[in-house]
């Protein structure tokens, strides 16, 4: 891993021991835009999604979760980094 990410949702596919996420990237936005957008649209789409305002981090959330075991996680582009660098998608 190669950021310093800390995240406690543990049934998302990216996450790993020691509450850390091993995605090398992720988009956070509002809950208003993760409601609605596609798996495809992550982080490497951030450049082309208007900027949100949330007011409260309660209305954020983390685009890039999948859940552990679904078939979404090749949909988003996201790649995810062991601590011994293997790289899984
Ligand atoms: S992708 Fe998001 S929800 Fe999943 S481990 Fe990383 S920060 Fe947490």
């Amino acid at each position: 891993m190669n950021q310093n990410i800390r995240c406690t949702v543990a049934d998302c596919h990216y996450w790993a021991s020691g509450n850390m996420c091993a995605a090398n990237q992720i988009l956070v936005t509002t809950d208003n835009v993760a409601a609605v957008a596609p798996p495809q649209i992550d982080a490497n789409m951030a450049h082309a999604i208007a900027p949100t305002a949330a007011g409260l981090s309660m209305a954020t959330a983390c685009k890039t979760y999948v859940q552990r075991g679904s078939n979404q996680a090749l949909a988003n582009n996201v790649v995810g980094i062991s601590n011994s660098g293997f790289r899984f998608i």
